[in-house]
């Protein structure tokens, strides 16, 4: 795998194309077989035609970011706010990225953040599970409600007939 300098969140300068020179956030990153492109906020922006899919939309023209490629960006460092060539190495064992310029990690906030993602996913598992059970509950009742309906047909013709009768 190619290794990824840069990531969501980063603030990029880039370099080339007519948006050079503009300075944006990552918004998304977005990884293919040999190479990576990215998202930036403000950047690349095209005009795409949204079509109404149903009576409540409107058809309409979102301007939205396209991505481009992360040759084209250079991360800025948040400590010396220059932009740089992320360098690659590791630092008690772990793989981050520094600034060549001032020897900063890059990857500092990330570390931080990897509790909460942790958090995160165990949240989504237990969703999950909720969401599981909620389903099960759903299909007995949908399978109650179709045994009351098939019971309710299944009377319903001698209850006429008994009325035919009773006529
Ligand atoms: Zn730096």
């Amino acid at each position: 795998m190619t290794k990824v300098s840069v990531k969501t969140g980063d603030t990029v300068l880039v370099n080339s194309g007519k948006d050079s020179g503009k300075i944006g956030k990552v918004l998304a990153v977005k990884k293919n077989k040999d190479h990576v492109r990215v998202v930036v906020e403000g950047v690349n922006m095209v005009t795409k035609a949204k079509r109404a899919r149903t009576a409540q939309e409107k058809s309409e023209l979102v301007k939205q970011e396209a991505a481009i490629d992360v040759s084209n960006v250079n991360v800025i460092c948040s400590k010396c706010d220059r932009a740089v060539r992320v360098k690659h190495a590791v630092v008690d064992g772990k793989k981050v990225r520094v600034c060549p310029k001032c020897g900063a990690t890059l990857d500092a906030k990330y570390v931080k953040s990897a509790g909460k993602k942790a958090e995160k996913t165990e949240d989504k598992k237990a969703a999950k599970a909720a969401a599981k059970a909620e389903k099960k509950s759903k299909t007995t009742k949908a399978d109650q409600e179709k045994k009351a309906t098939k019971t309710a047909t299944q009377k319903k013709p001698t209850t006429t007939r008994s009325s035919q009768r009773g006529v």
